[in-house]
C-alpha cells in the first residue's frame, strides 16, 4: 500500500512541511462554499482536477503530511501508521467515481494526480485524460517504444528501474521499467506536457485534497490564472496556493464532492471492478499414444510468472474422477469444475467456474498484457446488469504445445456510492 511505497522511497532529510494544522469549515460556511463550487463548475467549460494524498484516505491510503501522515510520524521517530489495504486491494473513494460521473458527463476534462495507487484509473478515468506526475504503482513502461504495460499487481520496484518483464511486442522485446518516481527523479515530460496544456486551458482548475507543497507540480493550477482562469482547493489543511485561489474549502474532499453532486444532480457511478484471469488446459499424448493426459494452469492473463493477487485458492473437481492426474481417450469431452476463492477488501467470495472442454479457435490472439483494451473488452461483454457474474471474454489456441487459453472476466459492483 501506500507503505509499501513510503517504504521504498529513499530517505531524505527535507520532505517540506509536516503535521500540518487541520482546519475544518463550520457546517453553514461549508454549505456555502460548496454551492459556490457547484455554480462554478456549472459554469466551466474546461475543469480540470489537481489530486493529491487527500482523495485517498478514505481508501485506506494514509496521507503524507496530515497529523497521521506517512512523513509526519516518520519525522517524529514514531512508528509508520498501521499497514493498512495493500493497493490493489483499495478500492476508489466517492471522489474518485464522482470524477468519473463528471468526465462521462462531459464537465470534466482532465485529471492531473500525484498519486500512485492507480486509483484513478481503476475507476475508470480514461487514460488519455489523466496525467499522472509522480507515476502508477501498476504501470510498466517501455523506454525503447514507449508502450505502457497496466498490471493488475503492484510493481516490485519504484524510482524507474527494471522490472523483471520484457515488451510483449514483438519487435521490440526491450526491458520494462517502473513508472514511479523517487525523489531525486524528474517528473516525466509527457504527463508534465500534458498536464501544463490543460491548466493552461482550463478555466477552473479544482485542487483535492493536496498540500500543494511539492514543487514544480503545485505550481501547475497557476498555468490557468493567466487565461483568466480561477482555483479552488478542497483541502484540510492550508496550502502555500491558498492566496491565489478564489475559493478555498477546509473540508473532506469526499462530503464537499458528494454536495456537489447532489446540487449539481448527477448521480456517482457505482464502482466495477472487473479481474482477468486466463485458464490454460494443455493436452500430450502418452507414449502408446491411446490416452491424452490434461494439464490444467490459472494464471493472470500478464504471464504465466505473474501474481494474481485477487485469487486467494483454486478448488478443481472433475465430474467422474476423484484424482487429479486423469487421462482420457482421443475424443472425450469432459467437464471441469472450478471454484475460485477471491481476496477482494475485508470480503472474501468464492467463485464457482463451470468448465466445459471443447477445443476451437474463436477469435484472433489478441495481446493478453494491455489492460485497457481487455477492460474495454470485458465492459462490452458483461453488462452492468450482470455485475457479479463471470464470463469468457476471449478464446484461443495454441497449437505447440497443444493448449487451450481462455480469459475470463469478473465483473464485481464493489461499492454502490450515493450522495446520502
Ligand atoms: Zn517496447
Amino acid at each position: 500500500m501506500s507503505l509499501g511505497y513510503a517504504e521504498k522511497l529513499s530517505f531524505i532529510e527535507d520532505v517540506g512541511q509536516v503535521g500540518m494544522t487541520e482546519f475544518f469549515d463550520s457546517a453553514h460556511v461549508l454549505q456555502d462554499k460548496i454551492e459556490q463550487l457547484a455554480k462554478l463548475i456549472e459554469k466551466s467549460r474546461h475543469l480540470v482536477v489537481f489530486t493529491g494524498a487527500g482523495i485517498s484516505t478514505s481508501c485506506g491510503i494514509p496521507d503524507f503530511r496530515g497529523p497521521k501522515g506517512i512523513w509526519t510520524l516518520q519525522r517524529e521517530g514514531q512508528p509508520l501508521p498501521e499497514a493498512s489495504l495493500p493497493f490493489h486491494r483499495a478500492m476508489p473513494s466517492m471522489t474518485h467515481m464522482a470524477l468519473v460521473g463528471l468526465e462521462k458527463a462531459g464537465i470534466l476534462k482532465f485529471v492531473i494526480s500525484q498519486n500512485v495507487d492507480g486509483l484513478h484509473l481503476r475507476s475508470g478515468i480514461p487514460r488519455e485524460k489523466l496525467a499522472e506526475l509522480h507515476g502508477n504503482s501498476f504501470m510498466e513502461t517501455c523506454p525503447s517504444c514507449g508502450a505502457e504495460y497496466y498490471r493488475d499487481f503492484e510493481l516490485e520496484t519504484i524510482g524507474l528501474k527494471e522490472t523483471s518483464r520484457r515488451c510483449s511486442d514483438e519487435k521490440c522485446g526491450a526491458k520494462l521499467r517502473d513508472t514511479v518516481l523517487d525523489w531525486e527523479d524528474a517528473l516525466p515530460p509527457k504527463e508534465m506536457n500534458l498536464a501544463e496544456k490543460h491548466c493552461r486551458m482550463g478555466d477552473l482548475v479544482l485542487c483535492l485534497g493536496t498540500s500543494l507543497q511539492i514543487t514544480p507540480a503545485c505550481n501547475l493550477p497557476l498555468k490557468s490564472l493567466r487565461g483568466g482562469g480561477k482555483i479552488v482547493i478542497v483541502n484540510l489543511q492550508k496550502t502555500p496556493k491558498d492566496k491565489k485561489a478564489s475559493l478555498v474549502i477546509h473540508g473532506f474532499v469526499d462530503k464537499v464532492i458528494a454536495g456537489v453532486m447532489e446540487l449539481l444532480n448527477m448521480k456517482i457511478p457505482p464502482y466495477i471492478r472487473i479481474d482477468l484471469f486466463q485458464i490454460i488446459l494443455s493436452q500430450s499424448l502418452s507414449s502408446d499414444k491411446k490416452f491424452v493426459n490434461w494439464t490444467i494452469r490459472i494464471a493472470s492473463v500478464h504471464g504465466l510468472s505473474a501474481p494474481l493477487p485477487f485469487i486467494k485458492s483454486v478448488e478443481v473437481k472433475l465430474d467422474f474422477c476423484t484424482s487429479l492426474f486423469m487421462r482420457t481417450v482421443l475424443t472425450e469431452t469432459f467437464e471441469i469444475f472450478l471454484n475460485l476463492s477471491l481476496v477482494m477488501d475485508a470480503v472474501a467470495l468464492t467463485l464457482g467456474l463451470k468448465f466445459l472442454l471443447i477445443f476451437r479457435i474463436q477469435s484472433k490472439v489478441l495481446n493478453l498484457t494491455r489492460m485497457p483494451h481487455w477492460e474495454r473488452c470485458a465492459m462490452r461483454q458483461l453488462k452492468i446488469r450482470n455485475a457479479g457474474r463471470s464470463a469468457v471474454v476471449e478464446r484461443k489456441t495454441v497449437l505447440v504445445p497443444k493448449s487451450e487459453i481462455t480469459v475470463h472476466a469478473m465483473l464485481r459492483m464493489l461499492k454502490h456510492l450515493s450522495t446520502n
